[in-house]
């Protein structure tokens, strides 16, 4: 069942969970995913990033998300259809269009007061079509970009701007900036725990993860602990999925049918420990009196 990102991160907060975020890139990695969910009674924030290498295996991008926004609508449990770091109002125009539930618009690398102005344009016309909205304040940018750890202060979210950020807004999630970085780390992260708390205290919007994959589960779990309702990830998933692909080259059906298997159980085994994490596993039945009444 579709949902939007606000009704499943209320939820999720209320209950103090985080609910995970995967990016699909193709039609078979998307129902990988919704059967994973499906399984573990877990909601999930279906993602999609604006991007040429998605859909390899379908020439018409409009297709498969069709496809998949259908599988969503039937799913047994709560799915959002959301847009990932989109750029501009024009890709967001395109995907509410197309029935994404909920959009992100990533102006994190503008001025604060740029960020603010197009953040308010996009939840304008996303409201128009009863969707939510994400944010980011702060950068959290690509692992292979820092050849040292951690992200400098200025990529980290300005706490003394965040109530004022969510206040002009009125976002429906903040994306923020506390150690975590997108792709593969040169070294291993740590977060900056600190500056969660407080960042949780100055406002209640549901604070969003990026950059998930190889950050260690337990500081994972602790960011949870301390306010964090979405967790996005990809590298991991994409990377036992890659690997699984490139095991076996397929010559007979018999063949094509065990590395479908094979890629779903890798991707499988890597989703569940996000979703164990995450503490989202059977609280699809948090949603169970508004699924019935769908
Ligand atoms: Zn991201």
């Amino acid at each position: 069942m579709l949902y939007t990102l606000s009704e499943v991160l209320k939820t999720a907060q209320k209950n103090s969970y985080a609910v995970v975020a995967p990016d699909f890139f193709n039609l078979h990695f998307a129902q990988i995913l919704l059967d994973c969910v499906e399984q573990k009674h877990a909601p999930m924030i279906l993602s999609f990033c604006d991007s040429k290498y998605n859909t390899f295996e379908l020439d018409d991008e409009v297709k498969c998300i069709h496809l998949v926004r259908e599988l969503s609508v039937a799913a047994s449990v709560p799915v959002v259809l959301h847009l990932d770091h989109a750029p501009s109002i024009e890709v967001i125009h395109k995907y509410l269009d197309l029935g994404f539930t909920s959009v992100m618009i990533d102006a994190s690398l503008r001025p604060f007061e740029e960020n603010v102005a197009i953040t308010q344009k996009v939840m304008e016309l996303a409201r128009s079509y009863q969707a939510s909205v994400e944010a980011e304040l702060g950068h959290v940018g690509n692992g292979s970009d820092y050849l040292i750890h951690d992200p400098s202060d200025a990529d980290l979210t300005n706490v003394e701007q965040v109530q004022d950020f969510v206040v002009k807004t009125k976002v429906d999630a903040l994306a923020v900036s506390i150690g975590t970085q997108h792709g593969f780390y040169h070294a291993s992260s740590e977060l900056h725990f600190d500056l969660l708390e407080r960042i949780s205290t100055s406002t209640s919007v549901p604070l969003v993860l990026h950059g998930s994959s190889g950050t260690d589960y337990e500081q994972i779990k602790k960011a949870v602990s301390l306010g964090i309702c979405k967790l996005n990830v990809f590298t991991d998933l994409f990377t036992v999925y890659q690997q699984a692909t490139k095991k076996t080259r397929p010559v007979n059906l018999e063949e094509v049918y065990k590395l479908n298997e094979t890629c779903r159980n890798e991707v499988y085994k890597m989703f569940n420990a996000f979703l164990e994490i995450s503490g989202s596993i059977g609280r699809a039945s948090d949603f169970a009196t508004s699924l019935k009444q769908k």
